[in-house]
Order: structure tokens, then sequence, then C-alpha cells
């Protein structure tokens, strides 16, 4: 059996400091088996000597039979978030246990989260520059750019940009996968195989990890949505993105964004949408569905969801320098005739992208990709391995037929030289 790693507040066998129980006086004597023990780690004590503790823990108990204190009574660790920090909750008993969500919380805030975004679509479509204004960060300073004879001969090859972001105690461990040379070659028939590879790779890890020893510290590379750029020049999908979206469907969260929104008139901006989605819909293609409203859910939040739902493919628009205009400072690109202003929503819905990405919709992404993406990948898995045992033991079993007959021959030869006798037919011997 594996050993489990020592926790605070729990021994194990073999493991165990001598333990020793404490009298009230605070003088020792060895611990009786049977007596519930309860060790919390050294440096954890941070309230006291514990013939002190001892003496507080009696003194609370006392009071506590006198008058039981309810939760929002007692000094509350989760100040602001206090489920029971309320007037009309000062003279009710409670249990406590509203405050569960909050100890998840403090779990969660404590462990980091991870996401892990790959974009695609051909070079040129404003990608980097996107996810530099989605983050406000500088990933690719070290890209180097093809020229377009090695475009041509280019093949699609996966590169990952892992950074750290934190924001108000809140740390994001925040991947980012391109797929340069997607979409650049001559021929682009089959241009999404090393993506569906590199997706089904990341499933493998994490099944071969799920599947050993140390579970507990597994690094989880799952890729959790995959923003697909189409081309605002062309007449809606072109092939390539048909191909592309359909071969990934059922692997990834794809959402497709309308890239360099700025180029198209707010006209010719609506009729492309409505176009792409008919088409996404004539294709059978499954973009990433955003939850159904629960029906206790407020108006404003359905009409929000609806919105999100309607913006699809999002029009979006990525600038990393900060332009001013009447007096204002922001993200933006400066034309001869005006100026775009990336958080603008009448600009471009790179604000929506940017709120359901991070604000709304992280967990959800997460939540699918576990839930049906990586389920399907590892119920196919476990068919295929399943098949594959039948396989070998009808083989086996097939293979130890074929050697007991070798056998029943070698004992039948065997017999027939030892009694020849036996084997005497009427005119011909054996
Ligand atoms: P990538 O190859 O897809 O990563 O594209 P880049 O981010 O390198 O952008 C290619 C070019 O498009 C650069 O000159 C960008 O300044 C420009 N660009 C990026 N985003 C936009 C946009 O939203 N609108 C317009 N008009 N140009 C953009």
């Amino acid at each position: 059996m594996r050993d489990l790693p020592p926790r605070a507040g729990h021994t194990f066998p073999g493991r165990e400091t001598p333990l020793i129980d404490r009298e009230p006086d605070g003088s020792a004597r060895p611990h009786t088996p049977g007596t519930p023990t309860f060790m919390r780690a050294g440096g954890r004590n941070l309230l006291g000597s514990e013939p002190e503790l001892l003496r507080r823990c009696q003194l609370s108990s006392t009071s506590s039979l006198e008058s039981p204190l309810s939760p929002s009574q007692s000094k509350s660790p989760w100040s602001r978030f206090d489920p029971y920090d309320s007037i009309e909750d000062q003279d009710k008993e409670y249990v406590g246990f509203a405050t569960l969500p909050n100890q998840v919380h403090r779990k969660s805030v404590k462990k980091g989260f991870a996401f892990t975004l790959m974009v695609a679509g051909e070079s040129g479509l404003g990608k980097s520059t996107l996810i530099n204004s989605l983050f406000l960060t500088d990933l690719y300073k070290d890209r180097k750019m093809l020229n377009a004879e090695e475009r041509i001969t280019q093949t699609v090859e996966m590169t990952k940009h892992t950074i750290g972001i934190e924001e108000k105690g809140v740390k994001l461990k925040l991947t980012i996968v391109d797929t340069p040379g997607f979409g650049d070659a001559v021929n682009n028939t089959e241009s999404w195989r090393s993506v569906v590879d590199y997706i089904d790779q990341q499933f493998e890890q994490y099944f071969r990890d799920e599947s050993g020893l140390n579970r507990k510290n597994i690094q989880d590379n799952r890729v959790h949505c995959c923003l697909y750029f189409i081309s605002p020049y062309g007449h809606g999908l072109r092939p390539v993105d048909v191909e592309f979206m359909k071969a990934l469907h059922e692997k990834v969260n794809i959402v497709p964004v309308l890239a360099k929104a700025d180029c198209l008139t707010p006209r010719e901006l609506t009729r492309k949408k409505i176009k792409i989605r008919e088409e996404i819909e004539t294709f059978g293609i499954k973009i990433y569905q955003f939850p159904e409203c629960d029906s206790d859910e407020d108006e404003e939040f359905r009409l929000q969801e609806q919105e999100l739902k309607d913006s699809i493919p999002f029009a979006v628009v990525g600038s990393n320098i900060l332009v001013e205009s009447k007096g204002r400072r922001f993200r933006g690109r400066m034309y001869p005739w005006g100026v775009v202003e990336v958080e603008n929503p009448a600009h471009s819905d790179f604000l929506k992208l940017r709120n359901m990405l991070v604000r709304t919709h992280m967990q959800d992404l997460k939540d699918v990709t576990r839930e049906t993406h990586y389920e399907n990948y590892r119920a196919q898995c476990i068919q295929d391995m399943t098949r594959m045992v039948v396989r070998e033991r009808k083989r086996r079993s097939i293979s130890w037929v074929f050697s007991g007959l070798n056998l029943n021959c070698m004992k039948l030869s065997l017999n027939i030289e030892t009694h020849p006798e036996l084997y005497h037919c009427s005119d011909t011997s054996i």
C-alpha cells in the first residue's frame, strides 16, 4: 500500500510521535489508547500554551453551556462574507454550515486557479494582440515572424506560454496554447490534425496521472477553451474553418470570434454574424453552449446571458497601445477618421468576451472540459483497453487450446512408440 502523506490533525500507523495526554493542570501522562487525539501542526498553534488553551476551553465551554453562542455571535473569520453577520441573525441559534461555501472559497483561493486557453486561426488575424489585450500582458515578446516562403512550407506547430497573474489576492496560472502555421499552407487539408493530437495528448497525460500513484499533485494541462478566429474578409466560414471546428468540437469548448471587427461597418458586422451562426448550425458544428439559466435566476442575469448568446461570434478588436482622445487614455486603434476603443461595447464585443471568459464562465468552461470532453475521452480509452484485454484473452485461450492439442499429440506418439500393439489396425499399422 502507498503511504498517505501526513496531514495536520491526523496520525498514521507507524508514523506516530509518542502520544501524551495532558492533565488539566498541564502535567503529562502517557496517552490512553482509545482516547481521541487531535494534533495540530506545530506552527499553527498560535493561540498560547496548552494548559492556557485548556483553561480557555473550559471557560468557553462553561459559558457556552450557560448561553449557547450562535456562529453570528462569535468572532467570525469570514469578516464581510460572514453569512450570519446581520442584525436579524443576532438572536437566532445556528449550527453554522452556511459558512461551508466560504470554507471552499478560502481553500480554492489558497490553492490558486489554472486555466488553459487555446487560440487558433490563420496568422495575421490578431490572435496575439487580442490575448495581450485580454490579459494585459505581453506574452509574445520572443515571437519569430516567418516570411511568406517559410509560411508556405511550415507545418502547424503548437506553442505554449504560461504566466502567473494575481489580482486582489487571487492567483491564476494562465496557459495560452497557440497554433502558429494553422491555415497558412497552400494545402490546408487536415491542418487541424496537430491541434487534435495536442488536445488528445493532454487528455492522455491527465488520464495516466489520474490512474497513477501520485494523484494529489496532478498538473492539469487540459485545454479548457479554444478561441477560433474567423477572418472578417471572407463571406462567412471558409472550408478550413468548418473542418477545424468539426474536428475539434467534441474535444474542446470552441468559442468563435470574428477577428478585426473594426474592418467592418455595423451593417456588415450584423450580417456576417447572422451568416456565420447559420453556417455553424447548417454544418452541425457544436460550439460552446452557454448554460441554461435556472428558473430562479433574476431578469438582469437572463438578459445578460441572452445577450452573450446573441453576440456569437464575438466581434473583437485588439490593441496593445494606449491612445489618448478627448482627455481619456484607453486601449484603442487610431485611424485618420477616428479612434476605435477596444473596451467600448459600441465598437466591439471585447468586454463581453473577456467577461465571459474570466468573470462569468471560466469555471463552467472547466466543468464542461472535465465532465464532457475529458469524460468522453476517458470512456473511449477504457472501452479500447477493455476490447484489447478481451482480444488478448481470446488469443491466449486459443493458443492454450493449441498447446493442449500439441501436448495430446505428443502423448499419443509416445504411446504409439511404447505400446504399438494398441494402435494396430486390421490391415495397416499406424
Ligand atoms: P496573429 O498572427 O494572429 O497573432 O496576429 P497579430 O496579433 O500579430 O496581428 C497582426 C496584425 O494585425 C498586426 O499588425 C496588428 O497590429 C493587427 N491587428 C491586431 N488586432 C487588430 C484588430 O483588431 N484590428 C485591426 N484592424 N488590426 C489588428
